[in-house]
């Protein structure tokens, strides 16, 4: 696992600079306050506004891949 607590301590969201936490599943990595996901693609966290997703989305997205 290449997330760990200092990269998720380098790492901020790039839409309010907040805490970003990782997903149970560790695919992702949530801001609280924007309630958004920025997903976790081969390792690599996409940290882009334009590639995140709500929170909503992010649980339906998990829904359909089960
Ligand atoms: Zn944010």
């Amino acid at each position: 696992m290449t997330i760990n607590k200092e990269l998720l301590d380098i790492l901020a969201c790039p839409k309010c600079k907040g805490d970003l936490e990782l997903t149970s599943l560790e695919d992702g990595l949530t801001c609280r306050a924007c309630e958004l996901v920025y997903p976790i693609r081969e390792e690599i966290p996409v940290m882009l506004i334009e590639e995140s997703y709500t929170l909503q989305d992010w649980e339906e997205k998990k829904d359909t891949q089960s």
